[in-house]
């Protein structure tokens, strides 16, 4: 009787399971909910009361006390039973409850990760704005006056050479001080409603030249309707063609292989997977790190994928790598969906050496 009680007042005390985890505050319920813990200890406790009782206390008929003590025993089989059911209900939400607060503790990580890393970039963006608008003027000079030395049918020709040298340094600096400056560039204020699928073609056909007698491929799979996505398509244009680039050096490194591009909608996101055979990442939590590069000198800058993050960001979506377990790094982009949707592309405009796959 003490334990059918129990059951009423916690059904009571806390209804279905998850009003009790969301309206009750903690306060209240640990009161509350302990009497029927307290109701379950006093039902288990007098069993063997009860027993004893019948064995050396009520002094009845035989046949009285045999099944007095016959109805203790089954009693005693069944609230073990029930306890034990209720031990393994109480484990599996113990479980569910351990496997959740982990995820909570890794995707805290995660955003904490993100959080300093934009930080970084930020403060970084500021600092290598600066420095670049100082030498980019000094450069200009340099650059105008090598062309005037080369312009100059006077000069004799190892001065020429010289001169030559000269501006192509200058030029190499010039450039990565754009990508310098392209750190602190803020997104124009228009957005445009942009077709992911046509951006993604156009960053593969400026591949196209380059994969022409190499061993490499590239796969598209884009999804008939894709949703459309707001922001800036020179951005986007240079944050896939900066992927496509590296995963096409990284394939090379190896020999050759395949880059899978995928393009989907997940809830509210379109995403875009690149896929590539390649050797895979050396060190994924450093990629994003502004002047991390494992390219020789002359050939990376480390700047490319910092800037693709800032870049992503911005557009208020987020990228990540990993190496996959059968080999290969994996790029993934998501973008807020705007409700638009965009028609799927026919198989005649994709460019040569890139296959297209629609589903
Ligand atoms: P850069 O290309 O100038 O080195 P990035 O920022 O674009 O600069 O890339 C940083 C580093 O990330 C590369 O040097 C390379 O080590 C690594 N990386 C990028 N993409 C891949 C890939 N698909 N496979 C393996 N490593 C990659």
């Amino acid at each position: 009787m003490w334990y059918g009680v129990a059951g009423i007042v916690a059904r009571r005390v806390c209804p279905p399971a998850e009003a009790c985890l969301e309206k009750i505050p903690i306060e209240n319920t640990t009161s509350e909910n302990l009497w029927p813990t307290r109701l379950t200890m006093a039902a288990a406790l007098s069993l063997p009361i009860l027993a004893m009782w019948c064995e050396f206390g009520a002094g009845s008929a035989e046949a009285v006390h045999r099944f007095r003590l016959m109805v203790t025993l089954v009693t005693m089989v069944v609230f073990t039973s029930l306890v034990f059911l209720r031990q393994r209900l109480v484990d599996e939400d113990r479980l569910l409850l351990l496997r959740d607060s982990q995820e909570s503790i890794q995707n805290l990580k995660r955003i904490q990760n993100q959080f300093v890393q934009s930080e970084k970039l930020a403060s970084l963006g500021k600092l290598a704005a600066g420095a670049a608008h100082e030498i980019n003027n000094p450069l200009t000079v340099i650059l105008g006056f090598s062309d005037v030395l080369l312009s100059d049918p006077a000069m004799p020709a190892n001065v020429k050479s010289i001169a030559q040298k000269i501006r192509e340094q200058a030029r190499r600096t010039k450039g990565l001080v754009g990508k310098l400056l392209s750190f602190a560039q803020p997104l124009p204020a228009e957005r445009t409603l942009l077709d992911i699928n046509s951006i993604l073609s156009s960053a593969l056909e400026l591949r196209r030249l380059d994969l022409m007698d190499r061993s490499m491929r590239i796969e598209l799979e884009t999804r008939a309707n894709l949703p459309g996505v707001r922001g800036d398509a020179n951005q986007l244009l240079q944050v896939f063609f900066n992927i496509i680039s590296n995963a096409v050096d990284a394939m090379e490194e190896v020999g050759g292989g395949v880059l899978t591009v995928r393009t989907w909608r997940d809830a509210m996101n379109v995403i875009i997977e690149f896929a590539d055979t390649g050797p895979g990442i050396k060190a994924p939590s450093l990629v994003f790190d502004p002047f991390y590069t494992t390219k020789p000198t002359g050939k990376g800058t480390g700047l490319g994928l910092s800037i693709c993050y800032g870049v992503i960001v911005e557009h208020k979506g987020q990228i990540t790598c990993f190496n996959r377990p059968q080999g290969g790094a994996t790029f993934r982009i998501e973008l807020p969906a705007v409700l638009a949707l965009f028609p799927a592309r026919e198989a005649n405009e994709t460019p040569a050496g890139i296959s297209l796959r629609l589903s």
